[in-house]
């Protein structure tokens, strides 16, 4: 946002807690995004993400994971430091911090030599099977990364017998691109974050830039080329109770299974500058509880028990307050517990998990499903209750 529009936002700030209600004080519309983006784009934190090293890329590590076939494998993660989402140059999901690693400026000689770095530092890759090359946004977008860089990691994972998993936006998958990158890395897997299978809910809690329509589009041409199809959904989008967000999730899940071969569920964790880090630091967002994703999970798992899809949730930041998390005691066993179902795909994980927290939760889905608090019912689940109510 250049300084214009940071002092237009600011007047409008101004006006809005003068006087102005709904009628406004007859000056021109600013767009919601012109005034929540404001503090990210200011010279400081611009500065600060132009600090970072544009021919390293943000990380390279190795985890355990599983091959389309169900094999357990190695999988390299390389996450490069791109200029970013084109969606987000625009406006942005609400809840994406992606932006915080990324460079306006970066080049093709830059990609190119971060990519070189990632192959140097783990020796070519060396034991892993799969590897994810993520670009936070749209790896094969023309605007974002340069399509010689692309045509580079596509054939280079396919010569090395590597699986490659990419990401993209629903609306950038294009049959003209599609085609041409099946044709570079045959069978490869590409990841929509599809986050809600609701029109509503992508467009007024996560402003997602792309309808269901469009996703349905995008996994046509992408079955059409024999390419894997993996489905991110994010659990607890911003401006839901926690009580909506179980059944919400757990019918999107059961929905679109049928449609994809892997569905990621992400639990909410507060990125640094976001929307929903806003709410949050307002007391107007709460995190999901642990809980709330088990029992997502055993709904799930009962309706799709028959289906090839594979369920995976990965709380990130697990147990510390700005991810899901529960009373504090319980935390690290319920995320083990969440973290082994993702490889067996057993509901058996879950049987001896038991603390007295569950029944705050209960209280607070019952709650929330049947008083018209919009937002929910719950309150800050760590530190004293006394002093939380006195908090201003
Ligand atoms: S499309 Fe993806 S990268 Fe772009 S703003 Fe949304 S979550 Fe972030
Ligand atoms: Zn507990």
């Amino acid at each position: 946002m250049d300084n214009t529009a940071i002092s237009r936002a600011k007047r409008q700030t101004r006006v809005m807690g003068k006087s102005c209600g709904i009628m406004g004080d007859g000056s021109k519309a600013v767009k919601i995004h012109h005034l929540v983006k404001a503090p990210e784009n200011t010279p400081e934190s611009i500065s600060f993400r132009e600090s970072w090293d544009a021919s390293r890329p943000v990380t390279v590590y190795k985890t355990p994971e599983n091959l389309p076939d169900g094999t357990p494998c190695t999988a390299a993660t390389v996450i490069l430091r791109s200029k970013g989402c084109a969606w987000w140059w625009k406006s942005g999901c609400t809840f994406c911090g992606y932006f915080n690693d990324v460079r306006d400026d970066v080049s093709a000689e830059d990609m190119f030599s971060q990519w070189e770095y990632a192959k140097k530092s783990t020796n070519q890759f060396e034991g892993c099977q799969m590897i994810k090359v993520y670009t936070s946004g749209t790896f094969f977008e023309d605007r974002e990364n340069p399509p010689e860089w692309q045509e580079a990691v596509l054939k280079e994972t396919a010569d090395m017998g590597l699986h490659l998993v990419v990401e993209a936006q629903a609306q950038m998958c294009t049959p003209e691109k599609i085609e041409w990158v099946a044709a570079r890395h045959p069978g490869c897997t590409v990841a929509i974050g599809l986050e809600a299978y609701d029109d509503s809910v992508l467009r007024f809690h996560v402003n997602k830039g792309f309808t269901t329509k469009q996703w349905h589009r995008a996994v046509e041409m992408l079955r059409e080329n024999d390419l894997r199809v993996k489905t991110y959904l994010l659990f607890k989008p911003p401006f839901m109770s926690e009580g909506d967000a179980l059944n919400h999730t757990t019918s999107w899940l059961i929905d679109v299974a049928p449609f994809s071969d892997e569905v990621s569920v992400n639990p909410m964790n507060i990125q640094k500058n976001t929307i929903v880090d806003r709410l949050f630091r307002n007391k107007e967002y709460r995190t999901p509880w642990l809980w709330s994703l088990v029992e997502m999970i055993k709904r799930a798992h009962e309706h799709l028990n028959d289906s090839s899809c594979r369920i995976i949730v990965h709380p990130t930041a697990g147990g510390k307050i700005r991810g899901a998390h529960n009373c504090g005691k319980c935390d690290s066993d319920v995320v083990a517990a969440i973290e082994r179902y993702s490889v067996s795909g057993e509901t058996q994980e879950f049987k001896h998990l038991e603390c007295s927290c569950e029944s705050h939760w209960r209280a607070e889905l019952e709650n929330d499903l049947s008083l018209p608090i919009t937002l929910g019912y719950g309150t800050f689940r760590r530190g004293n209750p006394t002093d939380l109510v006195r908090a201003p």
